[in-house]
């Protein structure tokens, strides 16, 4: 099938027991833009068994990265997690998503909401030199059960303000905020209610958010999604739709 390619994983990382990131090669024609997601699947009885992937690396690099659960029972990850360096593993040749800058009006400041995986595709656009310049200040938030699942926290952190290109921008300008619900931490809570309350705006100085200044990306489950969307609804934001440029921009990190 031209529209699948095979590619090879050239690492894998396991973060917890039900989370982890793997490195693939990449088609030299594969062009996307960051946020977009492709589909990684395996070969299952002779047949590809494919689902969507956000893609966490940003598009200059030279392999794919992926952030991945693992669900028990899935049909995919349930194999997918067993995958080593060597393995081939399927990605889709046409990358494709709503969840880009391009759909977004310029603004002052843009917020990364995610929870779970959705955190993957800002994985990829905290690591595009561009959006520095587009905003002042770009917010990652990530929303997880326990301090475990708190993936490339260490990367954000310490590696990313590093970057020899652009680690002056990160430091300046990229702000992490993650809230975890089921244990302790020195941030706990839903972030949807962190958003209502204002709390999380309080804790890193910024406005209450407006439709004049401030630019959204929600990715997480059909749940997290609907309740975040309430919020900017509420708060007068618009959803880009058709590519249309608007307030915010969402992607359902998993169908339920
Ligand atoms: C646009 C899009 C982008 C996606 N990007 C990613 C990604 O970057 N990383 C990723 O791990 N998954 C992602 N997913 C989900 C992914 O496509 C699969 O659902 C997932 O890999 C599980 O596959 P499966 O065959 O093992 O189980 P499935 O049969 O696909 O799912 C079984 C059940 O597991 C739960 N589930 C599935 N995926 C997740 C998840 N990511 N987090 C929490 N619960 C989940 C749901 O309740 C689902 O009904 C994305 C989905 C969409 C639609």
């Amino acid at each position: 099938m031209a529209n699948i390619t095979t590619q090879s994983v050239t690492s894998v990382h396991h973060w917890n027991s039900t989370l982890f990131s793997f490195k693939t090669t990449r088609d030299p024609g594969l062009r996307f833009e960051n946020g977009h997601f492709v589909m990684v699947g395996l070969n299952i009885e002779g047949r590809p068994l494919m689902r969507a992937y956000s893609i966490a690396s940003p598009n200059y690099e030279e392999q794919l990265e992926f952030f991945s659960i693992k669900v028990p029972d899935g049909p995919l990850t349930s194999r997918l997690q067993n995958i080593k360096i060597g393995d081939d593993i399927f990605v889709s040749a046409k990358p494709t998503g709503t969840l880009v800058v391009d759909h977004l009006l310029p603004g002052k400041n843009l917020y990364l909401i995610s929870t779970g995986t959705g955190l993957a595709p800002f994985m990829s656009i905290i690591q595009d030199p561009s959006v520095y310049e587009k905003y002042e200040k770009v917010i990652l938030t990530h929303g997880v059960r326990d301090v475990s699942e708190l993936a490339y926290e260490d990367f954000i952190l310490s590696e990313l303000p590093r970057n020899e290109f652009f680690g002056n921008e990160v430091r300046n300008q990229l702000i992490y905020y993650p809230t975890v619900t089921r244990e302790d931490f020195k941030t706990t809570g839903r972030l949807t209610d962190h958003m209502s309350s204002g709390e999380l705006f309080d804790r890193i100085g910024l406005p209450q958010p407006s439709p004049s200044d401030d630019r959204f990306m929600i990715c997480g489950g059909p749940s997290m999604l609907k309740d975040t969307c309430e919020i900017l609804d509420r708060w007068n934001f618009e959803e880009s739709r058709q590519g249309i440029k608007a307030g915010y921009v969402i992607e359902r990190a998993f169908v339920e």
